[in-house]
């Protein structure tokens, strides 16, 4: 018996697969059980067609064996097996050509690094040796006379040699390591561990994987003792629920599947199940949760769905399957389409997982208008939960998917105590009215109290409230809708009177040029300007923004960790021209004038939510006044 050695590069690959493509040892196990289903699919659709097939669909499964005392793990399947030839080549090399081939045809060259393109070969029964110093395959091909025994210790080689096993089918026997300071895999032969993998990895596996368990149990003739009860048991349920069509499926089956699957307490607010079929072939089973998963808002949170590959875990949170927008949702992905040339560890570089992540955003996002359509209560609630995710999704990336998500938002408005779309808000508009019109501030409670709310208003107009940090920025970057740009009714710019009242306000303001430069003097690069304006109802005074940053965004942005210089918005101070006030103003003297200045420009801060630099000056010469 001569020993073979791995092809070259084999060798190569297989040190780097051992020591670094799979970041997680125990999937070797599911890595083994896959390969044992795929065998046995191979016979039993031969078995449809091939009468010398003896075997039906129920005989066939997958076994396990765990032997402690020898430290080995057995997987037996009554597979197709693989002929001396077959072993040499799947087995004898990693980097089948045809999987190398097709890598090659479809690689961006220049960006395939190695490890991805090791993690497109069929690497998976090398995982074995990630726990294993030895391994032994016996296995015997369907309609061979012969059965064949390879053996290998891992990088160095491997042996064939002919051997006795009745059927045809596949045993694998894994020698385990000792353990080390760093690696405890003693863990592998223990039942419970093996039991906990085959149910996290492998529970939907279309074989019973079989494995005998101990239990004890009292034992019948002492009372009061317990002997060891050794029975064998399927280890998976075998059954997806999202397989199965959602007719036969039970609102309580979907929350049980989510509430164990997930760790939630509650019942999911939404479910969407769907069967997609077409550019990409894939079920889905996706949840809504009712509240944030509890970590939701910690740096260790990960979005992503389950991704299965024919009923096989592959990958536990897919995070390229749901945009961040999206990442509150929970669910598994299940498609055919991954299990061939992909590996299960790289695959988020995969084309056909960018095609899936498309349908789902898709899907999703259909299903959320259905729910803002037909249940809107329903939708009020979640978008009070996960609403802001969704205006960051306007936000981010240059706006790339803000087209997908504007008519999904929902703000608070002065028209109602319910929340609107824009859609509605635009339904809603005046004919004299050509612009949305919005205010920022803490809550819809002190955005009412604005002067400036209150003189939209008085016109008929409606005005969205802005209380989310992001609402401004999303809608910046949003622009307009319906052809209808938003306006900031803080801003300097906004003007809503006839052009008489114009005339008037104008004439006011130049006639006054003194007095409110001096005004703008006083307060000292505070504001760049002063100006009467007509536009503030009752009120005596308010700030406005001029050019592209407004208060709030200013308020937003320095609070920003890291932003030590301090965006300014450039302020201006308005003054009522109708007001009495007006009038103290113009008949002041210089010194007074000042002190009022400062007075209505630290008033006008605090109504715009603005903190104030000296609120002791502020109190004194309040005190002095009286
Ligand atoms: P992959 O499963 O991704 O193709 P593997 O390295 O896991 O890569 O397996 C290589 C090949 O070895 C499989 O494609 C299959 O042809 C063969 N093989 C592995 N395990 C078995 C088995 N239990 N029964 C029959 N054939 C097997």
């Amino acid at each position: 018996m001569r020993k073979k050695q791995f092809k070259a590069e084999s060798k190569k690959l297989l040190d780097m697969m051992i020591n670094s493509i799979y970041t997680h040892k125990e999937i070797f196990l599911r890595e083994l059980i896959s390969n044992a289903s795929d065998a046995i699919d191979k016979l039993y659709f031969k078995s449809l067609t091939d009468d010398s097939v003896k075997l039906s669909r129920d005989d066939f499964k997958i076994k396990i064996d765990l032997d402690k005392e020898n430290r080995t793990i057995t997987l037996t399947d009554n597979g197709i097996g693989m002929t001396a030839e077959e072993l040499e080549n799947n087995l004898g090399t990693i980097a089948k050509s045809g999987s190398l081939n097709f890598k090659k045809e479809n690689a961006d060259s220049d960006k395939a690094e190695d490890i991805s393109v090791i993690g497109q070969f069929g690497v998976g029964f090398y995982s074995a040796f990630m726990v294993a110093d030895k391994v032994e395959v016996v296995s015997k091909a369907f309609g061979e006379d012969t059965a064949h025994k390879w053996v290998s210790t891992g990088a160095d080689g491997y042996t064939i040699e002919d051997c006795e096993k009745d059927d045809a089918g596949t045993i694998i026997t894994l020698h385990i390591k000792e353990d080390t300071e760093n690696e405890n895999y003693s863990q592998y032969l223990e039942e419970y561990t093996i039991d906990e993998l085959v149910k996290k990895y492998s529970d939907y596996i279309r074989y019973p994987i079989q494995m005998e368990m101990s239990h004890q149990v009292p034992d019948p003739e002492k009372e009061g003792e317990y002997i060891t009860e050794i029975t064998e048991e399927t280890l998976n349920s075998m059954v997806p629920l999202w397989r199965k069509s959602k007719s036969e499926i039970k609102p309580e089956e979907y929350n049980e599947f989510y509430k164990n699957k997930f760790n939630d307490y509650s019942d999911p607010l939404a479910v969407i199940h769907t069967k997609t079929e077409g550019q990409a072939t894939f079920d889905a089973l996706m949840y809504i949760p009712e509240n944030p998963p509890y970590d939701f808002y910690s740096k260790e949170y990960e979005k992503g769905l389950q991704l299965y590959s024919n009923g096989v875990l592959i990958m536990d949170k897919c995070s390229d399957l749901l945009p961040d927008y999206f990442s509150f949702v929970k669910g598994i992905v299940d498609s055919a389409d991954l299990s061939l040339n992909i590996s299960r560890e790289t695959l988020q570089h995969d084309h056909q997982v960018r095609i899936i992540a498309k349908a789902i955003d898709k899907k999703i996002k259909s299903e959320l208008a259905k729910m803002l359509k037909n249940d809107r209560e329903k939708y009020e609630k979640f978008f009070k939960t996960f609403g802001v995710q969704l205006k960051y999704g306007v936000y981010a990336d240059y706006g790339m998917e803000k087209d997908g998500l504007k008519d999904l938002l929902l703000f608070e408005t002065s028209a109602d105590d319910k929340p609107t779309t824009l859609k509605e808000y635009v339904g809603r508009m005046a004919d004299s009215q050509n612009d949305i019109y919005y205010a920022c501030g803490e809550s819809a409670q002190k955005i009412a109290l604005l002067p400036q709310t209150d003189a939209v208003k008085e016109k008929g107009y409606e005005v969205l409230y802005f209380t989310d940090e992001v609402d401004e920025f999303a809608i910046q970057m949003l622009m307009e809708y319906d052809g209808k740009h938003f306006v900031n009714i803080c801003k300097e710019d906004l003007d809503l009177s006839t052009d008489s009242e114009k005339e008037a306000i104008n004439k006011k303001n130049e006639d006054a040029k003194d007095l409110l430069e001096k005004m703008k003097n006083a307060l000292d690069g505070e504001v760049t300007a002063v100006k009467f304006s007509n536009k503030l109802g009752s009120h005596p005074v308010s700030l406005s923004a001029e050019g592209y940053v407004s208060l709030e965004m200013e308020k937003v942005l320095n609070s920003m960790p890291g932003n030590n210089q301090g965006v300014k918005a450039q302020l201006v101070l308005e003054v009522n021209s109708n007001h009495p006030v007006a009038e103290k103003l113009q008949s002041a003297d210089d010194e007074t004038l000042t002190k009022y200045t400062k007075l209505l420009y630290s008033t006008a801060r605090l109504i715009a939510g603005l903190d104030l630099a000296n609120p002791t000056e502020f109190s004194d010469t309040i005190a002095e006044l009286m």
